[in-house]
């Protein structure tokens, strides 16, 4: 069985956010085992600032996954950064953060998987908490995920994910990847993925008060058929393995190791979301060890 981690000095970052625009400073410091990753909001000082990274601090899963605690502060855009804190089996640490939202870089966990390194990750005595899945628990989406198929969760040996997606457009067209966590795997085949959006909607995100900070140095933009960044793709299938990306920070959230096997089509914040709620609503399906 393998040991808790957490890092061996403190390290910073800085940039905007994707969806504010504002800038924020996240600070990683090292956490005493069993603590797990907990955002602290160090720019609020008249409430609790502390956000643990769990499931069931998730508040909204519109373009991002955000959390709330019951003091109602919020950090937005935690996924990239949970999905390094998972690729490398980094269990415990703090995540000190000046403002709402985590920066979003380069739009990949590459910049995350540096910071951490730079920290150095350090073995602790603990064993890892591991969530075993049982029995398959599958999830389709509730109205108004346009596209989303279905996510599923079945018993498994190690932790297997694998995602397909499927676009109209020949930019991305349909695109599947199968993944097995591995030491080292995520930050060599996973991590500098980016995210992507669509040219067209990025009035309609403005006009939410979303993409804000959204340009192509954090983002692949698609219009129609074509790819707008100078610089191309980093891989032709850059898109699922971000959404794979995406899948490993949410399901992070557990608040452990996964053992098992995810597999979805078209998956999507809210549906990881949905996934990780119904496994803990049945007991049966699941097992920490
Ligand atoms: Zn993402």
């Amino acid at each position: 069985m393998s040991h808790q981690n957490t890092i061996a000095s403190s390290a910073s970052v800085s940039g905007a956010g994707v969806h504010t625009g504002k800038p924020a400073r996240l600070t990683v410091r090292p956490a005493g085992e069993g603590v797990g990753v907990v955002f602290v909001r160090t720019d609020v000082t008249d409430r609790a600032a502390e956000i643990p990274a769990l499931v069931t601090k998730v508040t909204t899963t519109e373009l991002g996954t955000n959390m709330t605690n019951e003091a109602g502060v919020s950090v937005a855009t935690v996924e990239h950064f949970l999905a390094a804190c998972a690729g490398l089996g980094v269990d415990n640490v703090i995540a000190e953060l000046d403002g709402p939202e985590l920066p979003i870089l380069d739009g990949s966990s590459r910049p995350f998987v540096e910071l951490l390194e730079q920290a150095g990750v350090k073995a602790q005595a603990a064993p890892k908490r591991v969530l075993k899945i049982l029995k398959p628990v599958e999830v389709r989406p509730a109205q108004g995920q346009g596209g989303v198929k279905f996510a599923r969760l079945s018993p498994g040996k190690g932790f297997t994910i694998s995602v397909v997606i499927d676009f109209t457009t020949k930019a991305i067209g349909r695109q599947e990847i199968s993944f097995t966590m591995t030491p080292g795997a995520f930050a060599r085949d996973v991590a500098w993925a980016r995210t992507f959006g669509f040219a067209h909607q990025a009035e309609q995100l403005h006009a939410m008060g979303k993409g804000l900070g959204a340009s192509m140095d954090n983002t692949v933009v698609i219009e129609g058929d074509k790819i707008l960044n100078p610089g191309g793709l980093q891989a032709q299938d850059e898109f699922v393995r971000h959404k794979l990306l995406d899948v490993i920070g949410d399901l992070f959230l557990a608040g452990g190791t996964i053992e098992g096997l995810y597999e979805a089509e078209q998956p999507g914040h809210a549906l990881n979301n949905q996934l990780l709620r119904a496994v803990f609503a049945d007991a049966a399906s699941f097992a920490w060890t």
